[in-house]
């Protein structure tokens, strides 16, 4: 289960292998980032770090479902059900997608594009552990990704979600050079087990359903109750008084804000 990350840096930290444990240790302790403390993308320095962020903007009642696609080996993983309810209700959804199963669901990219209400992030290219890798290294992972969708779908991915939440102060900085928001989760449902049932799920995830929440669940057919849980999980939202947005609208100010 994710902690709060640290506020990022004001000047760019040298990653050392050695300060690898203080590092994750400071990661692990320091308080959350908060999304509206995010710098606008053109106003980063170049090696300035990205924000990461866990929560989005609260005050609006809000809550994003993100759905994350990681590679399958199979030669066949989408929840094609799920994302069917998804779309039938109407749901905003966030999609994370690996750069392995993009290339082996080609049709379901192009699917997930073409619903108005669904957005799509990326999720490194053969979903590596990041903090293992020296900086060269991390940005192939995050780049080749990204480049796939704007090769093949002209698109241009903001949001990425960093494999198993992992990152360092090297990823921060890649990902802010690529022009993207780290995005992490602070409600858990635990669906990649096939032994939790949707009960289960929602009885851990309603307390963490408060204004604001990013909601981690899977696409990519290894969550065997998703479904189930969506079903269960849209009611308790509705009764929490929150609505489904994307990860994207989530960072952004609420809808009144601005009204006097
Ligand atoms: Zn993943």
């Amino acid at each position: 289960m994710p902690v709060a990350a640290p506020p990022p840096p004001r000047t760019p930290v040298a990653w050392r292998r050695p300060a690898a444990t203080l590092l994750l240790a400071a990661a692990l302790l320091a308080p959350a980032a908060r999304a509206e403390d995010a710098p606008a993308p053109a106003a980063r320095a170049e090696d300035a770090p990205a924000p990461v962020v866990r929560t989005g903007v609260a005050g609006c009642r809000r809550v994003a479902l993100t759905f994350d696609l990681c590679p399958v080996r199979a030669p066949y993983g989408y929840d094609a059900k799920l994302v069917e309810r998804l779309v039938a209700t109407k749901t905003p959804a966030t999609f994370f997608a690996s750069g392995r199963w993009m290339a082996k669901h080609d049709d379901r990219v192009a699917e997930l594009l073409a619903v108005p209400f669904f957005e799509l992030g990326t999720h490194g290219a053969a979903h590596a552990h990041l903090r293992t890798m020296d900086a060269g290294a991390q940005e192939e992972e995050i780049a080749a990704a990204i480049a796939l969708l704007a090769a093949k779908r002209g698109t241009s991915p903001t949001l990425f979600r960093p494999p198993y939440g992992e990152y360092d102060t090297t990823t921060q900085r890649v990902a802010a050079a690529l022009g993207q928001t780290v995005v992490l989760w602070s409600a858990v449902s635990g669906d990649p087990s096939p032994a939790s049932s949707a009960e289960v799920m929602l009885h851990s995830l309603r307390p963490q359903l408060r204004d604001g929440a990013i909601v981690i669940m899977h696409a990519n057919g290894r969550g065997v109750h998703t479904q189930a849980l969506l079903e269960k999980l849209l009611l308790a939202i509705a009764a929490a008084g929150l609505t489904p947005v994307t990860v994207g609208e989530l960072l952004r100010p609420c809808p009144d804000a601005t009204a006097s």
